[in-house]
């Protein structure tokens, strides 16, 4: 067997194209979607990062800035601005990207965003809502695997779902949207015993170590859904999931690629979320 690639830069372009279309109805009725994004420090991997988001907002018809600070700044800069985007009735959106320099308190810079402009959905209130199923923004990574799911209409309910990693921005929110959609869901981590007989029973198994060919063709049960969320740098500069690519697309049924699988459309989910909270800002 040959698994189908889940192809998420075709499905993130498409839904991007719907989100300029609802981008504009928006603006015509004077509010346009506004995003910004604060960096600091000079992380090169958080410059790209930051750079394809802006970009990709501003592409749909959103007016999407960012706003640099250098590495040695104070916690309290960072939360004066913070603050001050809080307060913008234009930004519908805030994203502080992460990681911030070592001196930075990031949980003090997440939690300082109001819920309502949190698109990346990091705020405690809207990781506490994927718990009872009322999240205003749900994170944009694992949020674009269930679209992806979708997509392809692959069964959730009554299906065993594996997720490893228990990360609060991965693992945790994605366990909490399949549990939601009705699988049963298995979380595992690096304490997780004879982790390959796991692996084998998952429907449907969500990668999200960090470790380039981490699984292997035999954790894979024969006609999976296997999404790899991993993004690893190799040594050759080249971009590596966490998945065996080459060796599990034999075994499984669906398979997403990296890179050109979940990255697009974790940028597709922070467009939507952004939407949605524009689109609240109009009704209200
Ligand atoms: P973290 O490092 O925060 O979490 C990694 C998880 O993997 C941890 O829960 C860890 O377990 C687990 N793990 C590590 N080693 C093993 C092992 N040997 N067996 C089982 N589990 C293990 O990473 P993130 O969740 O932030 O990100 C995961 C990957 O996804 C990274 O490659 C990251 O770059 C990528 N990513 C991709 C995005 C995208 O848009 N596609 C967005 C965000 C992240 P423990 O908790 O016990 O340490």
């Amino acid at each position: 067997m040959t698994a189908k690639i889940i192809d998420g830069t075709a499905l993130a372009q498409r839904l991007r194209a719907q989100f300029h279309a609802q981008a504009e109805a928006l603006a015509a009725r004077g509010h346009r979607p506004g995003l910004t994004v604060i960096i600091a420090g000079d992380n090169p991997a958080s410059r790209v990062y930051v750079r394809n988001k802006v970009k990709a907002c501003n592409e749909a018809g959103f007016d999407s800035r960012h706003i640099e600070f250098p590495a040695e700044v104070s916690t309290e800069t960072l939360l004066a601005e913070v603050a001050r985007l809080n307060a913008d009735p234009a930004v519908h959106g805030i994203l502080v990207q992460l990681p911030l320099p070592a001196q930075v308190d990031s949980g003090r810079a997440t939690a300082a965003i109001v819920p309502h402009k949190d698109v990346d959905g990091f705020h405690v209130a809207n990781l506490g809502g994927l718990v009872n199923g009322k999240a205003d923004f749900a994170p944009c990574t694992p949020a674009g695997v269930m679209e992806m799911l979708a997509s392809e209409s692959i069964a959730i309910e009554g299906r065993h779902a594996v997720v490893i990693g228990r990360s609060n921005i991965v693992g945790k929110p994605m366990a909490l949207l399949l549990l939601q959609a009705g699988a049963t869901v298995t979380i595992c981590h690096s304490k997780t015993v004879d982790l390959p007989a796991i692996t084998r029973q998952a429907d449907i198994l969500v990668a999200a170590v960090g470790k380039p060919k981490f699984v292997t063709a035999n954790m894979v049960k024969p006609g999976a859904c296997v999404i790899d969320v991993g993004i690893n740098r190799l040594e050759t500069g080249k971009l590596a999931g966490d998945v065996d690519f080459e060796a599990v697309k034999e075994v499984a049924g669906w398979i997403t690629p990296v890179p050109g699988g979940v990255g697009p459309m974790t940028i597709a989910m922070l467009l939507a979320n952004t939407l949605k909270a524009a689109g609240r800002t109009a009704q209200s």
